[in-house]
């Protein structure tokens, strides 16, 4: 179905949902009718107050995926900015969700890396290169709408979109751009043809992954294989994964995937120096004893300048 339908439809229904079974909760749990409509709706299935409310249950679930998605999809929206989340501050690690376990190559010819995320040449490479001939097609890589067809410095011709999850994919050093912006795109779908536009040293795509303006290593979330495998559906990044400087461009780096917030949390832990509370601590000790203000302390942890410390308690420092 139309996503627009369906949303429409499922807004419907929950809300019409929704007030029958207040009225009827609060008049007779016990002798539920069933009104009309959804009489209509479910000729045969016949709920009883459990069912309804299991069935209420399922719609509101579904009414806050789309709430998200239209979220993810509408905020910053601009055309004209390569990132237009230059003030969002992201908190670590956050969670990805994919509908689909693969992706679809955005080239056609088998995918040869040629450079990958992370620091190269004393500077930060944000993205994947992958080798192409000037004139191959390029693929978006998962549907989505296109947000930005432009010109960007360095990356030439530019194609950014936008997915339902939040991810942005750059397609950059592009010799034509087949998309216009606001455009909805399929997986698959070609978009342009590569080229080498902007800072590029032959023929190549640049291939970055964005998280509200942040960059992602490409490969934590997609492996570059022949079968185009989505690590997993749910995703958990930190730090490191959005930091070129934990990277080099000649070498693969080591994945293993958080899947949980738990495993994100201890795998966070891994990543970064750990400092343990002990007796007499404050917060502005540990933050002049690390060169750090107290309110980086507090933003790197979660916690507020008047939160109580414990003696044990675990607090990173990067
Ligand atoms: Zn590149």
């Amino acid at each position: 179905m139309n996503s627009s339908l369906y949303q429409f439809t499922a807004k419907a229904l929950f809300l019409f949902l929704f007030c029958s079974y207040n009225l009827i909760g609060q008049k007779a749990p016990d002798s539920l009718v069933v009104p009309p409509t959804l009489n209509k709706i479910n000729k045969e299935k016949k709920l009883d107050v459990s069912e309804l409310s299991a069935l209420i249950d399922t719609l509101h679930f579904e009414q806050e995926t789309l709430d998200t998605i239209n979220k993810l999809m509408e905020e910053y929206w601009a055309n004209n900015t390569f990132n237009p989340y230059s003030d969002t501050f992201l908190k670590f690690p956050f969670n990805i969700s994919f509908s689909d376990t693969v992706y679809a190559s955005p080239i056609d010819r088998k995918k040869v890396v040629t450079s990958r995320y992370g620091w190269r040449w004393g500077r930060p490479h944000h993205g994947i290169d992958i080798d192409l001939i000037s004139g191959d097609n390029v693929r978006a890589i998962l549907d989505g709408k296109v947000r930005y067809v432009r010109y960007h410095g360095g990356h030439g011709r530019t194609v950014v979109i936008r997915h339902e999850n939040g991810l942005e994919t750059v397609y950059a050093h592009l010799s034509k751009q087949l998309v216009k912006e606001n455009d909805t795109v399929v997986k698959g779908q070609i978009i342009g043809k590569g080229g080498v536009t902007g800072n590029a040293r032959g023929s190549h795509l640049h291939l970055e992954v964005r998280y509200q303006g942040k960059s992602i290593n490409p490969e934590y979330l997609f492996d570059f294989n022949k079968e185009n495998n989505i690590r997993s559906k749910e995703l958990w990044v930190t730090k490191k994964w959005t930091n070129p400087l934990k990277h080099r461009s000649t070498r693969r780096s080591r994945v293993t995937v958080y899947t949980t917030e738990e495993e994100a949390i201890l795998g966070k832990e891994a990543e970064s120096t750990v400092y343990i509370i002990r007796k007499g601590d404050t917060l502005w000790k540990i933050a002049r004893m690390h060169q750090l203000s107290v309110n980086q302390l507090c933003r790197l942890n979660s916690i507020k300048k008047t939160s109580k410390l414990r003696i044990g308690q675990r607090i990173v420092l990067n």
